[in-house]
């Protein structure tokens, strides 16, 4: 193959890839639908595409670059594996490379499971490692059935799917995830939290709920796919509570919010939540695939070879893991997110104050979410909202306007995504390596584009079904 052809730089080559890639590629492809970017260079926040267009990317790999594109520590550790001879396929044998990624990993895990823990190697993907977990917590409990939350994401293989909102599932209970803005209670606040657990006690306790003794429960702490919602921190310790009363392992998904994202290393320290086992995937290995899981010693009920697979063991992602790994710890990495992130938030909610299609801004550390709505939308009744100029109450979900914001947010070089119940939250999830004035470029732009989808809001028609509006529903989106 040519070297232009490897390398290419020019609009023609731009163009004829994405034509190509259409003609060839599963019409399953996501986020090549909206993002018509052909990258070939990259570095921190930046990325270029083969037409010479730079763009700020805030969706950092789905939230997988903790460190940005090919942050130095990252790169050296990949070239020490390389250059040192080391083999790169091991099976899930021993090597130094993975004994330094598990020292790692076991460093920075939340007080009261790292002296108690036991990790998993399992397939390289998140999704992966739900089924290793779901698996896990049937083996070990003897019993079937799951209790999941509504707006989840956890995957796109079977059983991961099986948990996820969008997909109804025998097995699987779903419970409500508490939520200000769209509240399934109408109250929002520490109230509709508290009525979220009540039924969550009620149906566990209530012999005639058809819901039988479960195998576990699992949990994102902040949903992402579902819309960027922080789960509360009593009501995730409530969920602590109601589980180990019961004897119910509880999992924490920390695919999307480990490593620092949320403002805590792992999510759940931010309310001293301790889980039973843990999903762990994207950030873990630096840019590339790794997934594990990790749960309390208690639960290593498996004989071996119980849950076996060819791919347990990429020495490249286990290096650039631990140099992920350590930069976020020695940098004080999560603490920056947090800080950041609630100053973004901030400059966010001026944005709401001052357009009438942003129905609500939220988010945690570097994980920051704009609910689009339509403004002209009959504010909804009940307890927070009662007239048509109550601004508190939700409007009707804008899912073409988040795609508009989208779409004008790529014409000024910033990549963003679409997630939430109707692919109406323009979601935010740069590195955390963002500087201030790299995060204040970034808000730029997207006030720029919010303000022109604005501008132009009272002709954009009213929402397809979310099913056609785009490829960023939670069911579909990884
Ligand atoms: N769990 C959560 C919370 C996620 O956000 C994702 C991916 N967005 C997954 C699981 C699945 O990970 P993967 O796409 O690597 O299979």
């Amino acid at each position: 193959m040519a070297l232009t052809q490897l390398s290419p730089t020019s609009p023609s080559a731009h163009e004829g890839i994405l034509r190509r890639q259409s003609n060839r590629e599963s019409a399953a492809r996501t986020y090549a639908r909206s993002l018509p970017i052909v990258p070939v260079r990259a570095r921190g926040l930046t990325i270029e595409g083969a037409d010479g267009r730079r763009y700020l990317d805030c969706l950092s790999g789905a939230g997988s670059l903790a460190l940005g594109h090919n942050h130095p520590v990252v790169l050296e550790a990949i070239r020490s594996v390389l250059d040192s001879g080391a083999p790169l396929h091991v099976l899930d044998l021993a090597t130094p490379v993975k004994d330094a990624f598990t020292s790692e990993l076991f460093a920075t895990l939340p007080g009261g499971l790292a002296d108690s823990a036991r990790v998993q190697f399992c397939g390289p993907a998140g999704t992966d490692a739900v089924e290793a977990a779901l698996k896990l917590v049937r083996t070990a409990t003897g019993r079937d059935g799951l209790l999941a939350f509504s707006g989840a994401y956890h995957g796109m293989t079977a059983g991961a799917l099986d948990l996820s909102g969008g997909a109804p599932s025998v097995r699987v209970t779903r419970l409500p995830f508490p939520q200000d803005y769209r509240c399934p209670f109408g109250v929002g606040g520490e109230a509709g939290a508290a009525l979220a657990a009540r039924w969550t006690e009620s149906l566990l306790d209530d012999p005639k709920s058809g819901v039988r003794h479960p195998a576990g429960m699992i949990v994102e702490p902040v949903q992402g796919e579902g819309g960027v919602l922080p789960a509360p921190d009593a009501w995730l310790r409530r969920m602590r509570e109601i589980t180990t009363a019961r004897g119910i392992p509880l999992i924490a998904d920390e695919v999307q919010t480990g490593v620092g994202r949320t403002g805590a290393f792992w999510a759940v320290e931010h309310s001293g939540t301790v889980p039973d086992v843990m999903v762990l995937s994207k950030a873990i290995g630096g840019s590339l695939p790794l997934a594990v899981v990790v749960y309390h010693e208690d639960l290593d009920v498996w004989q071996p070879g119980d849950h076996a697979g060819t791919f347990r063991g990429n020495q490249l992602a286990m290096a650039a893991g631990t140099a992920t790994l350590r930069h976020v710890r020695e940098n004080g990495l999560a603490e920056r997110a947090g800080a950041l992130g609630e100053r973004m938030l901030e400059r966010l909610r001026r944005l709401a104050a001052e357009h009438d299609c942003v129905g609500d801004v939220r988010g945690r550390g570097l994980m920051l979410g704009v609910e689009m709505v339509d403004p002209e939308s009959p504010v909804a009744a009940g307890p927070a909202g009662d007239g048509p100029t109550d601004r508190r109450g939700p409007l009707t979900a804008g899912p073409e306007l988040a795609a508009a914001v989208r779409q004008e947010c790529l014409r000024r070089g910033l990549i963003v995504e679409l997630g939430g119940r109707h692919s109406c939250v323009v979601r935010l999830l740069p590195p955390l390596t963002i500087t201030d004035e790299q995060a204040e470029a970034v808000l730029d732009r997207l006030s720029d584009a919010i303000a022109a989808v604005s501008r132009a809001g009272h002709r954009i028609p009213t929402p397809r079904p979310p099913k056609e509006a785009g490829a960023a529903s939670p069911a579909r989106t990884p």
